[in-house]
């Protein structure tokens, strides 16, 4: 950037992804984030000021620069935990002793069985709704603390009507935090639609190499990033410098591999649907989906996770997934490599979610490539 830098909510998303959380642009600063290997940091003689950083677990320069670039992206201020379920702990955390959180039926499992842990040892009480249903959402709400939803959900793909959650959140005076994972930033904003926390497991789409765990949260409020800050501080859920690197690395590229992997999925799916061997096509693309519409008004593009649910038993699609060449059979998504999974494989997974289903995480290859490899595992189970 020039001199003359825009302001920053002038930018397109595109362009904060690779511009924010850069040196200052002057001769002789480096172009990129330094990865800051230090576990303290010098102190000044006159008492601790706010703006020192004091010790590696409260603050670390590689942090700050992946913090200002996703809270550019989604519009509020971000916090780098070690992981995407550190920030769901966090969040839910935020639930008072006994009281009530509002989570998605077959969301993801990793979320579920942590809420339902908890609610076993009898700190929290577990509401599950379909968040495609919005009156059921809207019922839920009563008397509840925080409601933690994912849209599109995973691996349902279930979308949920964001500003109407939002509103109906503010009005029971419901916290309102959205798992923004599937989406990431650039294609639907959250905070926007009344949410006042979004988290991310950034090891998925934004770093999207496959390469690192790490989560986040963003908040557009002070008291609840302060809190979250001292959570994060006390219970050391903190990521290393390198981990804080290599997702900000992976963002500078996040449009461009959102776009063609969004693309890749969309193509995909279209041609599923016809496909003998499966039976539904689960993505927000489809005209048919049911969440198509609701998508299409609160999202600017349709995500890159598709779920099918292949026709006879598990044992069949346990076999699509074995004669694959090109996908790869395995767990995690947003990589760069497409991959797939039978996700009712763990006992972990929602009942909601069938024995048959197939989460597609669709990655950047050549379609046709993608495609023929699909096609012949299928054929085959
Ligand atoms: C993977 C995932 C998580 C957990 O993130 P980790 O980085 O694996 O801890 C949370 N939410 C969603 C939607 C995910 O897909």
């Amino acid at each position: 950037m020039s001199t003359q830098q825009p302001e920053p909510n002038e930018l397109a998303p595109a362009t904060i992804a690779v511009h924010h959380g850069r040196p200052p642009v002057e001769p002789n600063q480096a172009m990129s984030a330094p990865v800051v290997l230090s576990s303290t940091f010098v102190s000044s003689n006159d008492g601790f000021r706010p703006e020192d950083r004091g010790y590696g677990r409260w603050d670390n320069p590689t942090w700050a620069a992946l913090e200002e670039t996703v809270g550019a992206l989604e519009g509020g201020r971000a916090l780098a935990f070690s992981a995407g379920m550190a920030a769901v702990a966090a969040v839910l955390d935020l639930v008072p002793l006994g009281g009530t959180v509002v989570m998605p039926t077959g969301a993801y499992s990793g979320s579920t069985q942590l809420a339902q842990q908890l609610a076993a040892e009898g700190l929290l009480n577990v509401r599950e709704v379909s968040v495609a249903d919005t009156d059921a959402v809207v019922a839920a709400l009563e008397g509840a603390d925080l409601i933690l939803i994912e849209s599109p959900t995973n691996p349902l793909l279930d979308v949920a009507d964001l500003a109407a959650v939002g509103e109906a959140a503010r009005a029971a005076g419901v916290l309102f935090a959205v798992d923004n994972t599937f989406a990431t930033p650039l294609r639907q904003r959250p905070l926007d639609f009344g949410a006042q926390l979004v988290i991310h497991s950034a090891t998925k789409y934004l770093s999207g190499h496959s390469d690192v765990l790490l989560g986040l949260t963003v908040t557009t409020d002070d008291e609840l990033a302060a809190r979250l800050h001292t959570y994060r501080t006390l219970r050391g859920a903190v990521p290393g410098p390198w981990e804080a690197w290599l997702v900000l690395r992976g963002i500078r590229t996040l449009a461009l591999r959102v776009d063609r992997a969004g693309a890749n999925a969309a193509e995909l799916a279209r041609r599923l649907v016809d496909h003998p061997a499966v039976g539904r096509v689960r993505h927000p693309s489809l005209p048919t989906d049911p969440g198509h519409e609701r998508a299409r008004t609160q999202m600017s593009g349709f995500g890159a996770i598709v779920s099918i649910e292949v026709r006879g038993d598990s044992a069949a699609a346990d076999r699509v997934c074995a004669a694959t060449r090109l996908w790869v059979h395995t767990t995690s998504l947003g990589g760069v490599e497409s991959t797939l999974e039978r996700r009712r494989r763990y006992p972990s997974e929602s009942v909601a979610v069938p024995e048959t289903l197939l989460r597609l995480s669709v990655g950047i290859e050549d379609v046709d490539d993608l495609w023929r490899d699909l096609d012949a595992a299928l054929r085959q189970a």
